[in-house]
């Protein structure tokens, strides 16, 4: 009897450090191998994987964000010798923020070297072309709609078929029209559950919302300050600047690594890797690239001058928006722009992403007026927030509709719920229950999916 399993190294019953090996007496297929990051700690590694890592056949990422991803260049210390799969995108995107992550946390988990080996390693794919991962064992990447190559993950393992939705969106957002689904019935379904009773309202309506701001804020002079992800959500958030003539004269300052993804995604804007919808609305506005907007300033990333250039922008008397990292106000150029513009009462901070507990973005969401900024010094500093603070509820990830939709076309007999919390998905769980039973795996056991 050869039976394949499910073991987790990390995202059951919550979010970060997703990893999970499918196995079989003979095969052993690795999805994502992310991190799991602690507000105000190091990251925590994905526990067990250190130990399997030489036997794993092949890896597969669904997308670039570190809680997928960061753990990835530890594999081949540990003695992996496979190849990584990704597609174009996502190989891009991760590169710079495995660096990015070397910066911030130093050699702790991996070095540089590991690094190289890593990319050496990379097989790029686009959507919908599977691929062999081995003996007996294929794979295709189907569009996710989360962020800029993101993918949900197909493996025909000798003719089962097991769906890794990983991170997927069912909402229109201005890159992507939703999640695609395979035309296939499934067999297993592992499936996010990161919004539960999180209500996803229509991404047009908060648009809406944050263009009508931004125009009222700006014509009476004050900043509008939008920390924000580096990865999607600052992309989704400047398009949708972008697309509105009526902010064709405001000054849109974007600061950080976004002006890096912003390249990224600029080499992508095709209809391989964008919707349709998005390319003729660029078309329409007369546009290659949303970000090539001549009201649109990148911030120079040149240490002596940026803080000049961040106190001019903070100070001058223009109406300006200023779109920055870090997206959760852990740091990052945010932190600045707080202490120069942040004790204004005329001026906004606006939320545009979800901010998870423990995090500075979260105590400032919840009413905390008195943080602690991390300045450009180095230097711990204490202000009293006195900006307005507004909420854009925009999502990454599937309302529970949509959650619901991916099951009941999946037809899937066996679903697991990953990458959510307990709340969310006992929330999920009840809402599903008249068409499918979702289970919920247990962290580093072995759990049978099918028998072969
Ligand atoms: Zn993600």
């Amino acid at each position: 009897m050869n039976d394949i399993n499910i073991t987790a190294y990390g995202a059951t019953d919550f979010v970060g450090r997703s990893s999970f090996l499918l196995h079989d007496r003979d095969h052993n297929i690795l999805l994502d191998c992310g991190l799991q990051l602690v507000p105000k700690q190091m990251s925590i590694a994905p526990k067990g994987v250190d130990n399997i890592a030489h036997k794993v056949d092949s890896v597969l990422l669904s997308h670039a964000h570190i809680d997928h991803s960061g753990y990835m260049p530890a594999l081949s210390k540990h003695g992996f010798k496979g190849n990584y799969y990704m597609t174009h995108p996502t190989k891009e995107i991760v590169y710079k923020l495995w660096l990015d992550h070397l910066k911030i946390e130093g050699r702790r988990h991996w070095s540089e070297s590991d690094l190289d080996k890593v990319f050496r390693r990379i097989k790029t794919t686009e959507y919908e072309k599977p691929f062999k991962v081995a003996d007996g064992i294929t794979a295709r990447l189907i569009n996710a709609g989360h962020v800029l190559g993101a993918a949900q993950i197909l493996i025909d393992w000798e003719g089962t078929l097991i769906l890794y939705t990983a991170d997927i969106n069912d909402r229109i957002t201005p890159m992507f029209d939703g999640y695609d689904l395979p035309d296939e019935k499934i067999d297993v379904l592992l499936i996010e559950s990161t919004n539960g009773d999180r209500y996803v309202p229509e991404r047009s309506k908060i648009d809406v919302g944050l263009r009508l701001m931004a125009k009222q804020i700006t014509d009476e002079k004050n900043k509008m300050l939008l920390p924000s992800f580096a990865v999607g959500r600052s992309q989704e958030t400047l398009i949708t600047l972008a697309l509105d003539d009526d902010l064709n004269d405001v000054p849109i300052y974007i600061d950080g690594m976004i002006n890096h993804m912003n390249m990224v995604t600029e080499h992508f804007l095709s209809d391989k890797w964008v919707s349709k919808r998005f390319l003729s609305q660029l078309k329409e506005a007369g546009l290659y690239s949303p970000f090539e907007k001549q009201n649109f300033i990148p911030v120079p990333s040149i240490s002596n001058r940026t803080h000049n250039s961040r106190k001019y922008i903070s100070k001058n008397e223009e109406g300006s928006i200023i779109v920055t990292t870090s997206g959760m106000l852990e740091g990052g150029p945010i932190h600045t722009y707080l202490e120069l513009c942040g004790t204004n009462p005329n001026n906004v901070l606006g939320f545009t992403g979800y901010q998870v507990e423990g995090t500075t973005g979260r105590d400032i969401y919840d009413g905390n007026k008195n943080i602690t900024l991390q300045t450009s010094y180095g230097q711990p500093k204490k202000i009293n927030l006195k900006a307005k603070v507004m909420k854009f509820p925009y999502s990454g990830h599937s309302s529970v509709d949509g959650l619901k939709a991916v099951m009941e076309k999946s037809g899937a007999n066996e679903i697991f719920l990953i990458h959510g919390d307990k709340r969310n998905q006992v929330y999920i769980l009840n809402f599903v229950k008249d068409i499918a039973k979702p289970k919920i795996l247990k962290e580093a056991v072995p759990t049978k999916l099918v028998s072969l």
